[in-house]
């Protein structure tokens, strides 16, 4: 079965990225879109929407606000709506929880008719439509089984980001070993082990041990916490310092040449990894509690210590552990493990099979231009625009919430060909040049 109309953009993928897309296209009626999801509904990380877990930007960050704060699809008018202005008022903070963020993106995607789920896109490939060239998009519907065919100007790659596990951590049929982004559906198997381990430092590992810490005293595990790096670094938040999250920093990294911004990513560890300051108060403040009496021997905290390898045997698994600073390895067997290792760009097969069309950057990075086309070696008039596996060309850009924001706006502007969103340019103190403003 097939469409007859020609869309101007066809979203792949209805995370935060292309769900501001469509909010934002919802009011400009000269470009047609449409965004498939293959998810059952609108679910922003559900393993990781912890109760006491906060959005990592302030609230200003929505889906709209720095297009258009006039938009009904603002925060501000979600709990304006929702009748909680008062209390958000009175509660004067700019970081909202995670789980509300999740409610507020659930509210705009329930309003917006161009948002499609249970809705998995298979197959994107050129070709003609009434002799005009465009893509052919296949979705096929995983609650009707039915496949249909849909044909577009151009396509958004919004796919996101997928689990990312070392190939030596070995994860049974147990459920032993579980990824962060797993956590909250196996966290009421996990406390009932009698020890559980978390591996990895970033932000997941320390909200994962801090409710893990939080919840000890109800149940009868002890508690590791094991991460390879020397220190439990705290997320730079200086104001200065996050100006590197402005659309000033995205270009002037952008104009930079592929050595150059590998190694600034470099530099930027800092502020992109790294633990938010007051997750890691509210775990020093419950330890130091948890002491009065005498020290609690069922908790151990370790750094430089690499997880080499985990195995999975029946109800036991062992790690294979490196202290790799005095060079003592030791094995470990526990019941439970959660492992904070991350994610990794989510790219369809249908994107690798047109491998050998695109220019690419490194192996697995393709290159994008300014305006977030996927590059090709022969130019193209039907752009395949990317909000994925975007971190080596626009770095901080990369998965930052509020910057998805501008991203949209260059996207819908460019299939435009005029700009609706105008885009604003000066926005922060730093410049990145020698070159003097006025
Ligand atoms: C736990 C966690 C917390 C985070 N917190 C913050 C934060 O506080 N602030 C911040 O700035 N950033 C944060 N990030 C980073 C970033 O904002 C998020 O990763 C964000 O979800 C990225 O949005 P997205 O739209 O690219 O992708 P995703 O949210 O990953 O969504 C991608 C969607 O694509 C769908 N999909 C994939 N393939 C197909 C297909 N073939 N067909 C149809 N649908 C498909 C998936 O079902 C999914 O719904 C966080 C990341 C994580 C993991």
């Amino acid at each position: 079965m097939s469409e007859h109309v020609l869309y101007d953009c066809i979203g792949v993928g209805i995370g935060p990225f292309n769900l501001g897309l469509a909010a934002l296209l919802d009011n400009q009626d000269s470009i047609k879109a449409i965004f498939f999801d293959k998810a059952e509904c609108f679910e922003w990380h559900p393993g990781m929407l912890i109760e006491e877990a906060d959005l990592q930007v302030p609230f200003l960050a929505d889906l709209v606000t720095f297009a258009d704060p006039t938009s009904k699809y603002s925060f501000l008018n979600y709990v304006h709506k929702q009748n909680r202005l008062y209390q958000f008022y009175f509660f004067k903070r700019f970081d909202i929880p995670r789980r509300e963020y999740n409610l507020y993106a659930k509210w705009v995607a329930d309003q917006l008719k161009a948002c499609h789920f249970q809705s998995v896109v298979v197959d994107v490939k050129e070709t003609e439509h009434n002799g005009v060239s465009a893509y052919q998009v296949t979705v096929h519907r995983l609650d009707t089984g039915e496949t249909k065919l849909y044909f577009t100007k151009h396509v958004v790659l919004g796919t996101g980001s997928i689990p990312f596990v070392p190939e030596s951590f070995s994860r049974g049929k147990q459920n032993n070993v579980v990824h962060t982004s797993d956590y909250l559906p196996n966290a009421s198997d996990i406390k009932e082990a009698s020890s559980v381990v978390v591996v990895g430092s970033g932000q997941s590992a320390a909200e994962v041990f801090y409710e893990l810490l939080v919840d000890q005293k109800h149940f009868h595990y002890s508690l590791t916490w094991y991460t390879r790096s020397a220190l439990f670094s705290q997320l730079e938040t200086g104001k200065l310092g996050q100006e590197v999250f402005s659309p000033d920093y995205v270009h002037y990294f952008h104009s930079l040449d592929y050595e150059k911004r590998k190694e600034a990513l470099g530099r930027l560890q800092t502020v992109r990894n790294g633990v938010d300051k007051e997750t890691l108060i509210n775990i020093y403040d419950l330890l130091y509690n948890r002491s009065v009496e005498g020290r609690d021997k069922n908790i151990i905290i370790q750094p430089l210590t690499e997880v080499e390898e985990i195995k999975e045997h029946g109800v036991e698994v062992e790690l294979q552990c490196m202290q790799w600073e005095t060079e003592e390895s030791f094995v470990r067997k526990v019941e439970k493990v959660v492992v904070a290792t991350g994610y990794k760009p989510h790219i369809p097969e249908w994107i690798w099979d047109k491998k050998a069309e695109m220019v690419w950057e490194s192996d697995k990075e393709f290159q994008v231009d300014e305006k977030f086309r996927i590059v090709w070696k022969e130019k193209r008039a039907n752009h395949i625009y990317a909000s994925t596996n975007l971190e080596h060309s626009h770095g901080t850009a990369a998965t930052n919430l509020s910057l998805a924001v501008m991203r949209n706006q260059t996207i819908i502007n460019d299939i435009a060909g005029k700009e609706l969103y105008p885009l604003k340019n000066d926005t922060v103190f730093q410049q990145f040049r020698p070159e003097m403003k006025n």
